[in-house]
């Protein structure tokens, strides 16, 4: 029924805006370390007035309001309303894509905990523990019910991990932060191995691309910190939703393609 499979997607889209938008508001109270986080009614950062559920209905409420808090109509960053929308697009992408329930569910959780870590590095430059421990270790009891066999992605976060852990030790922090080591676990205990190794390689062809158009266009200076990290995330998640349609791609371009079959 080509209606029942319409209801699941417009469902699909609106539980990520709904997540989107609270998980908005749960970044901004953990980076702030506002109580009740988890809990916690949203408030304007700016007026702290408590919002009312309807200013609280992802994408419509933004819309509606022009993009500013209904009281004090402080100017709310268009970041938020991005935010709910890629929320929205994504869960709706999985659910289309993957029809077993047993392999949606873990794939919308890993898709929720790199949306927010990228998020989070994106706005703050920061790696929260209360997010990124949690997701490695449901990614890692994941790991036991998978295709593949454990080690193919225990292996692979061995190496995700050491390799931003070598370049940290090497550097003492200066080309890495200590929190891309915990995202190169995270990646590898979800893609196994080789996919971890094409979703490093494409977060560095988009994080080399993002620094190339902010120096040429936007006054960048060499300086200026680059959430280089972040980017694993979105390669992440293309990585989940169709990385062997890439590996491929990439192994029949290149020719390396007759050396090696995955
Ligand atoms: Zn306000």
């Amino acid at each position: 029924m080509i209606y029942a499979e319409l209801i699941l997607w417009v469902g699909a889209f609106i539980l990520g805006t709904v997540l989107g938008s609270f998980s908005g508001a749960l970044i901004h109270r953990l980076h702030f370390d506002k109580p009740g986080f988890w809990t916690g009614r949203s408030e304007c950062p700016e007026c702290k007035t408590t919002l009312k559920w309807w200013n609280l209905i992802p994408l419509f409420s933004y819309a509606l309001q022009h993009g500013k808090c209904a009281y004090c109509h402080k100017k709310i960053p268009f970041t938020y309303f991005l935010l709910e929308l890629i929320f929205g697009l994504v869960f709706l992408l999985f659910v289309q894509k993957f029809s077993s329930t047993t392999e949606v569910i873990p794939l919308l959780i890993a898709a929720w905990a790199l949306l927010v870590l990228f998020f989070y590095d994106y706005l703050y430059l920061e790696v929260d523990l209360r997010i990124v421990i949690p997701a490695i270790v449901l990614a890692f009891s994941w790991v036991f019910f998978r295709e593949q066999s454990p080690p193919f992605y225990l292996i692979a976060a061995l190496i995700g991990g050491g390799f931003y852990g070598i370049q940290f030790a090497i550097s003492r922090g200066k080309w890495v932060g200590a929190g891309d080591i915990y995202f190169g676990i995270l990646l590898g205990l979800l893609l196994g191995w080789p996919l971890l190794l094409l979703c490093l390689f494409m977060a560095y062809i988009v994080g080399v691309l993002v620094a190339i158009y902010l120096m040429l266009f936007k006054n960048y200076g060499r300086k200026s910190a680059l959430p280089m990290g972040a980017f694993l995330m979105p390669a992440g998640l293309v990585c989940l939703y169709n990385g062997d349609w890439w590996l491929n791609l990439y192994l029949t371009w290149s020719g390396l393609g007759q050396f090696y079959s995955f």
